[in-house]
């Protein structure tokens, strides 16, 4: 049915880059499709999901904070990623249901590509253990990673993450240890400390092997992890605006069966951002 319609809700979601990148990305393929801000209330994720999806023309839908445990619930199947990520942010209607996938890391891990960082056999450090840190880990096992140690401020949430992972990574993850000195190739801020200025609580060390650099966050200027990382030496420091447009280049994938280009919308947002 066409136009078809979908959406990206949040809380909030004022600041949603999502409506200009599926514009980009539909007008591409001359797709007529109707890209929608939904505000859904704290509390009624679900209910706001019904009440669009009762509409037969809405295709899909993207999730973002806080909503993508609710929306792992929501939905009746899950993909692969989403099933280990343990969180949802695109929702693609299917014949007889709802399907939830997890998107955020493929975006990664093709931007990281598209950086030419070379993730097969990587020893990666990943800063963080929230949504977006276990959104990244399945598909950079997907993507042949050698090993992930993981560092974050709630050594619980860390550890909770390590053992989740390692029940299907075959003991890839572990614990940050500063003690051990170890060589990271790729080291990945997945914390919002970039929003407040703010950088991590770990040693220089970290990028003594001058890895690529990875920082989630984007703003109008190289973020301070960047910049920190560049003042050590590191020369591959990207941040998460590529990873934003190649996870929704994968969710419309997911709805349309179509790949579109990142390329083009990346530099219009970039452009926007000066
Ligand atoms: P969550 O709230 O789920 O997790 C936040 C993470 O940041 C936790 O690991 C938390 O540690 C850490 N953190 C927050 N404040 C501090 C602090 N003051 N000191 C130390 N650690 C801190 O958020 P998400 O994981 O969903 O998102 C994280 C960031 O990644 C956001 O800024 C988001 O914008 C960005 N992101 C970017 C995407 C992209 O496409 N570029 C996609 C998804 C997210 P603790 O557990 O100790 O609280």
């Amino acid at each position: 049915t066409y136009p078809a319609i979908a959406c990206v809700f949040g809380n909030p979601i004022e600041q949603s880059k999502s409506p200009i990148i599926h514009s980009m990305f539909a007008s591409q393929f001359n797709l007529p499709l109707q890209y929608q801000k939904r505000l859904a209330p704290s509390d009624g994720f679900a209910l706001s999901a019904d009440q669009f999806f009762a509409d037969i023309s809405c295709i899909g839908a993207n999730v973002t904070m806080p909503f993508k445990l609710d929306a792992l619930q929501w939905v009746d199947t899950l993909s692969s990623q989403a099933k280990r990520a343990g969180a949802v942010n695109t929702i693609i209607r299917q014949n007889n249901g709802f399907t939830g996938d997890n998107t955020d890391g493929v975006g990664l891990v093709n931007d990281l590509h598209q950086h030419n960082i070379a993730v097969n056999k990587a020893n990666i450090l990943m800063i963080g253990a929230g949504g977006a840190a276990k959104g990244a880990i399945p598909a950079l096992l997907d993507a042949g990673i050698n090993s992930i140690a993981i560092y974050n401020r709630s050594v619980d949430k860390a550890q909770a993450l390590v053992r989740h992972t390692n029940r299907y990574a075959n003991s890839k993850a572990r614990l940050y240890d500063s003690a051990s000195m170890q060589a990271f190739d790729i080291v990945i801020n997945a914390t919002s400390l970039s929003l407040q200025n703010e950088l991590p609580d770990l040693p220089d060390s970290v990028f003594a092997n001058q890895p690529s650099v990875y920082d989630m966050v984007y703003l109008n200027k190289p973020t301070v992890f960047m910049q920190k990382a560049t003042s050590l030496g590191c020369t591959m420091v990207v941040d998460g605006l590529g990873m934003l447009v190649n996870q929704a280049a994968q969710s419309f994938y997911l709805w349309f069966g179509q790949r579109p280009s990142c390329e083009p919308v990346y530099l219009h947002l970039r452009d926007l951002n000066k």
